[in-house]
């Protein structure tokens, strides 16, 4: 093991995160450490907007997010837990109302069939905590054609150090 291999590793376990080798020009995805907490304690560190989004799949009214006009480079983060999983690169205007992206940090959301209001979707949920962030939609633009229609309510931009 070199040594940035052993850096690499150190800081993944700070962050519980443990990283797979992939053969080939693979991304490396990471498998994350659960984080698991009771309804109880998740009311506590939550407000209700942001309970009633990630613990009960709700959804933010349209066009309410500030962060849909956040234009700055950086990283949109799990409010809940600090899991980065939209980075600014991957941000477009989708026009829904919604901060959309169209693409994921790879491992660090889970996906999940929902069909509820009569349709069948795809909803997305934070692969560390389990929050509901929102649904993805083959609607996007290239390279990946996907739409990440999230709550921006649910997520934390932190901007890139200047
Ligand atoms: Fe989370």
């Amino acid at each position: 093991m070199d040594r940035r291999t052993f850096i690499g590793l150190a800081a993944g376990g700070a962050l519980g995160l443990t990283r797979f080798a992939l053969p080939g020009n693979a991304i490396a995805a990471e498998r994350i450490e659960k984080l698991v907490r009771s309804n109880a304690e998740w009311k506590k560190l939550l407000t209700s907007e942001q309970y009633d989004i990630l613990r009960e799949d709700g959804t933010e009214r349209p066009y309410s997010s500030p962060l849909l006009h956040e234009k700055r480079k950086g990283v949109y983060v799990c409010v809940a837990c600090d899991l980065p999983l939209f980075p600014s690169r991957f941000k477009y205007d989708s026009r829904t109302g919604w901060p959309s992206f169209y693409d994921v940090l790879p491992g660090h959301v889970e996906t999940e069939a929902d069909r509820s209001l009569l349709m069948l979707r795809t909803e997305y949920h934070c692969a560390r905590c389990g929050g509901h962030h929102g649904h993805v939609f083959n609607d996007g633009p290239k390279p990946t054609g996907l739409r990440y229609c999230s709550n921006g309510a649910v997520l934390r931009f932190v901007a890139d150090r200047a």
